[in-house]
């Protein structure tokens, strides 16, 4: 089991890290306290423990990836979290994502395709410190979505879907927004995607960002 220490040298990069966020236009005071209170150098291997506060995306487990900061806060804010939040994560990876919502008061459902991923969430401090219904870790495949919990508020994928996967539209409360990035052959483009009252979907496009793929089936090894 690794130790977990937050040094004032940690501290200190990271707050460097949230005014180079705010810099790159991040406004959410919600998503910048989140991320000021939550050590990313938590959810790395100590190797890389200085280079935490970098805005830059490692590697983790199972050939996936840890998402930039950068990638984090923006669809966050996106993502328009409030407290109490029902919401739905595609792709827990390092579970960093998820904590950041856990941290912003919502209740957060996650799911992982690859085992040895969704088994290494149990080391983490922060399941703790969250009561169990505000952090749940599932392993299965996101296209299935999670329908013994749905609806859910809000829904953000952390990886790049090929198309917006019909059983999560199914699984998004009317009034509800899903953050996905939508694979345009070698990038992703940051989709919002709103389920209106009479059950129509609106999508607005933003920026372009580089996901590892959204895969089908889960995969055990
Ligand atoms: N939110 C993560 C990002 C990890 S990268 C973080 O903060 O670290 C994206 C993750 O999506 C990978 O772990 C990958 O295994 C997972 N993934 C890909 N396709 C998936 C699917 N169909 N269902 C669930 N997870 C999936």
């Amino acid at each position: 089991m690794r130790k977990f220490e937050d040094t004032y040298r940690h501290k200190g990069l990271r707050k460097k890290l949230i005014e180079n966020l705010r810099e790159k236009g991040i406004t959410d005071e919600a998503v910048l306290t989140a991320m000021n209170t939550i050590p990313r150098h938590f959810f790395l291997d100590t190797a890389l423990d200085h280079f935490a506060y970098e805005d830059k995306a490692f590697p983790i487990e199972s050939g996936q990836t840890i998402s930039h900061p950068y990638t984090v806060a923006y669809q966050t804010q996106l993502l328009n979290v409030k407290p109490f939040d029902k919401i739905l994560e595609i792709g827990t990876g390092s579970m960093y994502q998820s904590t950041i919502l856990a941290a912003m008061g919502a209740q957060v459902f996650t799911i992982e395709r690859q085992h040895p991923l969704y088994e290494k969430t149990k080391e983490y401090v922060f399941k703790k410190k969250y009561p169990v219904s505000t952090l749940r870790f599932f392993f299965g495949d996101g296209f299935e979505g999670e329908p013994n919990f749905a609806p859910f508020d809000k829904i953000i994928l952390t990886c790049g879907a090929p198309i917006v996967p019909p059983k999560l539209v199914e699984q998004l409360k009317q009034g509800g927004i899903m953050i996905i990035p939508l694979d345009q052959g070698d990038i992703q483009k940051m989709l919002r995607v709103t389920k209106n009252e009479d059950g129509t979907l609106t999508e607005e496009s933003f920026d372009d960002f580089s996901f590892v793929p959204m895969l089908a089936g889960k995969n055990r090894e």
